[in-house]
């Protein structure tokens, strides 16, 4: 954990989030700034700074990260409808937070191509 991470405070319980899941490997919470009717964030447990520094020994998060999503989304009732998982990567992809996290969008239709 990074004191100075704002995801690895709110996994710790050190600040407050709308938590909707939580297991062994991820915390679920919501966007405090939805994009969606549902606007939920999967963060892994563990500080990894972004999917492009997964190494060999983190393999397993993103598995258990797309595990919690399906729960996540039948919790939410669009499991059936459909729904987007996105991976801010870096300066261009849009990230904004340095801590492993996809979100989770759904409750409408999703438009392509992305912004
Ligand atoms: P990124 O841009 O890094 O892919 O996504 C970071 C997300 O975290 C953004 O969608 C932003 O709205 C959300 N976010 C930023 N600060 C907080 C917070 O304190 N609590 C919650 N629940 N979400 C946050
Ligand atoms: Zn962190």
């Amino acid at each position: 954990m990074s004191s100075e991470c704002l995801f690895c405070r709110i996994v710790a319980g050190e600040l407050p989030a709308a938590q909707v899941y939580s297991d062994a490997a991820v915390v679920a919470i919501r966007d405090i700034s939805p994009q969606a009717p549902t606007h939920i964030l999967l963060l892994a447990r563990k500080h990894i700074p972004s999917v492009r520094d997964i190494a060999k020994a983190d393999h397993g998060v993103m598995t258990e990260i797309c595990s919690a999503a399906t729960e996540v989304a039948k919790q939410e009732g669009i499991a059936d409808a459909g729904y987007r998982l996105v991976i801010n990567v870096g300066r261009d992809g849009g990230q904004t937070v340095d801590h492993l996290h996809v979100h989770l969008l759904g409750g409408r239709p999703m438009a392509w191509p992305p912004g």
